[in-house]
């Protein structure tokens, strides 16, 4: 049995004895609450004004950072996730999601 131990990363306050160990799962049902988006280099832009709501990239998100709101449209993307790999881009029929630089 896991015990949920708090994760905690490297940071001005925490000592290098307390910070998570890496490679390690401290228990299941965790991926949410690190912040892989830290790891982009591209960017998805959504171009909400071109979208028909078709949800086709909503799927193939391998982060599910495509987010649908309470009436089932898509909403921005959630970039605390969203690793940039493009694939959201590539599937939009209607080209209405833009991929540039991160930072620019
Ligand atoms: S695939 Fe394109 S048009 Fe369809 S919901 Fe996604 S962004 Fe909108
Ligand atoms: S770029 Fe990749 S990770 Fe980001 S929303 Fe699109 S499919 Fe998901």
């Amino acid at each position: 049995m896991s015990s949920k131990k708090e994760l905690k990363t490297i940071a001005p306050d925490v000592k290098w004895q307390d910070i998570t160990e890496g490679g390690v799962m401290p228990y299941a049902g965790n991926a949410e609450l690190f912040k892989t988006g830290d790891w982009r280099s591209m960017r998805p832009v959504w171009l909400q004004e071109k979208c028909k709501q078709c949800l086709l990239c909503y799927p193939v998100c391998p982060d599910t950072s495509i987010l649908i709101d309470e009436s089932g449209k898509r909403t921005d993307f959630d970039f605390d996730h969203c690793k940039g790999c493009g694939v959201c881009v590539k599937v939009c029929p209607f080209k209405a999601i833009d991929f540039v630089e991160e930072g620019k």
